[in-house]
């Protein structure tokens, strides 16, 4: 089994995306679909949210010119999502094709684990760095109950594929208010039996329905210190929004990601493209650029360039401030960020 990755890249020397808090930013996270073959209750409403039309979304060249140009800025990081990026006809050899662009030192996806299978043999072939498996439950009814869906036994295939092929797993758990003990205690065995990095994450307000306004799961981290005593070290490789711990005799380890809280921000080196081309230099804010219509109008790279650059100059200090400017009465569903 391999080693753990929790580094993360060190900003490159000739990074042109300093923000105006000056955060270098090196990471892009590409929503390249807002389908998802769940309805996790916390990212979409019962009754769905309606789709985007095809010709809404940024075809796969729309992307791959976006990140030539990300890279040719300082970017060196770069994670696929949706959706479920594989609910994306077309998806594996777009991550093959991502990852022989100049400049795209790591390639990531996060992924719900459901179709996943099939295709690991060729992420690993393709040497993608990680991949973040979505799991919340072992619990087979508690799966349904919050997926809306039947398909935990496709995600463990999943989850063990990944292991056999030594690809570095983390596992992302959103914490709800009705999870219970046993539940975190079950996921966390994962990282006691595997190198896997199991991360238990606040439910935050994405859910595509009306606001709630508040922390449903309380303090994660002193939960986790109840619930495992011997938790020991934290290790801290900046930038991460996930605080890292060790449990003696663990062959992964636990983790936190406080995206409620917003407690990383400070070190946030990430910006994101949503399905439809909106640049987003944070999680809470609408969107500040719109890629798409610049390069459907024609806009050549410098012009897009020195636009995104404008927008990294002017970023919010925090998810908080983000918000507050956002002035949103609804919740957007995470499905149309990419989480
Ligand atoms: N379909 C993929 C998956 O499930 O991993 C990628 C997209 S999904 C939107 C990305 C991540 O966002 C998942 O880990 C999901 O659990 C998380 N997420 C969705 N809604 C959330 C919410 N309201 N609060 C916290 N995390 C959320």
């Amino acid at each position: 089994m391999t080693e753990l990755d929790t580094n993360y890249p060190d900003p490159i020397s000739d990074n042109r995306l300093i923000d105006n808090h000056n955060r270098p930013i090196t990471y892009l996270r590409l929503a390249i679909t807002d389908r998802c073959n769940l309805r996790c209750r916390y990212c979409r409403p019962e009754e769905g949210v309606p789709f985007i039309s095809h010709d809404e979304i940024l075809t796969f060249e729309e992307l791959e010119h976006l990140v030539t140009i990300f890279c040719a800025l300082g970017i060196n990081k770069v994670r696929v999502t949706g959706g479920e990026p594989f609910s994306r006809r077309g998806c594996m050899p777009f991550l093959t094709r991502l990852q022989k662009i100049d400049g795209v030192q790591h390639l990531h996806i996060t992924t719900n684990g459901v179709k996943t299978s099939r295709f690991l043999d060729e992420l690993a072939v393709i040497g993608l760095d990680s991949i973040n498996v979505s799991l919340d439950t072992l619990d087979y009814k508690r799966f349904w109950k919050i997926t809306r869906r039947d398909y935990l036994e496709a995600v463990l295939q999943t989850v063990h594929g990944v292991l056999a092929r030594d690809i570095p797993l983390k596992i992302n758990s959103v914490v709800l208010k009705d999870t219970t003990d046993d539940e975190i205690i079950q996921l966390a065995k994962l990282a006691r039996d595997f190198p896997i990095a199991v991360r238990f994450i606040e439910k935050m307000p994405f859910s595509g329905t009306v606001r709630s306004g508040k922390l449903e799961n309380g303090n994660l981290s002193q939960r986790l210190k109840r619930l495992f005593p011997a938790i020991e070290k934290e290790t801290y490789v900046l930038p991460t929004t996930a605080r890292i711990f060790s449990m003696p005799g663990y062959k992964g380890k636990l983790g936190i990601i406080q995206g409620y809280s917003r407690l990383f921000c400070s070190t946030c080196n990430k910006v994101r493209i949503t399905p439809t081309g909106m640049m987003k230099t944070c999680l809470y804010d609408n969107g500040v650029l719109n890629l798409k219509s610049m390069l459907r109008k024609g806009a050549g790279d410098q012009e897009i360039e020195s636009a995104i650059i404008n927008c990294v100059q002017n970023r919010c200090i925090s998810g908080h401030e983000a918000e507050l400017n956002a002035k949103r009465g609804k919740e957007p569903s995470m499905a149309s960020i990419g989480g």
